[in-house]
């Protein structure tokens, strides 16, 4: 029996740079310092230098980050967010916690992300936001929604929680929203040691007032002038992620080899829908998903020889309890893809040898072989 091929290993992430870990940790315990203090600044700096933005603000975790935003922004009971029907739930919570209504856009043909077309054809005089989720870190039409959100005078705020790192056109994915939300959990492609998250930003104005809402609406001590939240980004998950930024790219680097090598060895699987990578796009691969329309024996296939897969998502957020009203009569779109869609494995813990191992497996049962 080979070794198993995990889907993910982030103790393997950690004992690849486990003396830098190590220094920050006892940094942190050496300062006494917890809550928003010196590392936390300091990577809030890093992180916007790395997408280019003028501020990043450091968050208790990704969905506080996208409802703090549609907060900040005024969006409230009904107003309408066009939301992606394929995401990760925490988009629509998002909406739901500001009290407007999600409004759900289907994949785009030959993609896992909306466009700007099914975007268009879903606003009506009540939206108000536009969500795009860069899901799997790709590009979700950006430049396009961007046109469109300026001439219909809508918030674009950029689900960002998968797509670290990625770019469109050379631009940088973070920067086309009035704001970007992104997600440090663990599992992402800018991870940390639990929970974390933040925003980015070009607007002073809107800087100042998420710094204040994240810490109970306080820009001074024991004074408050809004309404506010306690979601902050403590110190020492500021000081792994530092650590971390300093690896993104050439954990990025790494995720674009791995996929080039599963397009290599499986653009001519019968069967496979791999995923397209539209001109300009630069994609950062959080997740390697392929289509097929035995997925579950695909699934199983791979198991059995020791090679781990995930399904990203087993069902649009609107076949969820919590948000069956907004769920279409008939099958949709979303409905097909999450029938489909397997993750395979990506990221710094594989090498091209276990890419290579997981891509003869997924041959193999494309040809009939397994
Ligand atoms: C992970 C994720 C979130 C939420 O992030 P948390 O840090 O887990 O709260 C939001 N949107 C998308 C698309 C995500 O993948």
């Amino acid at each position: 029996m080979k070794t198993d091929v995990k889907f993910l290993d982030l103790q393997a992430i950690y004992r690849q740079d486990q003396a830098a870990y190590d220094a920050a940790y006892r940094r942190v315990m050496d300062s006494g310092r917890w809550i928003l203090g010196p590392e936390l600044e300091a990577f809030e700096a890093e992180f916007a230098a790395y997408g280019g933005r003028r501020h990043a603000i450091g968050v208790g975790n990704g969905l506080d980050a996208l409802a703090l935003a549609l907060q900040v922004a005024g969006i409230g009971p009904g107003d309408e967010v066009i939301v992606p029907a394929h995401t990760f739930i925490a988009t629509w919570l998002a909406v739901r916690q500001c009290g407007a209504t999600p409004v759900p856009v289907e994949p785009a043909a030959g993609s896992y992300n909306i466009d700007a077309a099914g975007v268009a054809a879903a606003l009506t005089p009540r939206a108000r936001a536009v969500m795009p989720v860069h899901l799997y870190g790709a590009p979700a039409d950006p430049a396009a929604i961007r046109a469109l959100c300026a001439e219909r005078g809508l918030l674009l705020l950029e689900d960002a929680a998968q797509a670290h790192g990625a770019r469109h056109r050379g631009e940088a994915i973070g920067g086309f929203g009035r704001m970007a939300a992104y997600s440090f959990y663990p599992g992402k492609n800018l991870g940390a040691f639990g929970d974390a998250g933040a925003l980015v930003t070009d607007d002073d104005a809107l800087a100042t007032a998420l710094r204040a809402r994240r810490n109970y609406g306080s820009a001074v001590r024991y004074q408050h002038d809004s309404e506010g939240v306690n979601s902050r980004l403590d110190e020492l998950q500021a000081a792994f992620l530092r650590v971390r930024l300093a690896r993104l790219d050439a954990h990025t680097g790494q995720r674009r080899a791995q996929a080039a090598r599963y397009a290599e060895h499986l653009a001519a699987a019968p069967g496979l829908l791999l995923p397209a990578v539209p001109d300009g796009d630069e994609p950062v691969w959080h997740l390697f998903v392929v289509r097929h329309t035995r997925r579950d024996d695909l699934q199983a296939a791979l198991k059995s020889q020791g090679i781990e897969t995930l399904i990203h998502y087993p069902k649009p957020v609107y076949r969820f309890p919590p948000f069956a009203a907004h769920a279409p009569a008939g099958r949709s779109v979303a409905d097909t893809v999450c029938d489909e869609a397997l993750s395979l494995p990506i990221g710094p813990h594989l090498t091209l040898a276990d890419i290579d191992r997981v891509a003869e497996a997924v041959a193999a049962f494309c040809r009939g072989g397994a």
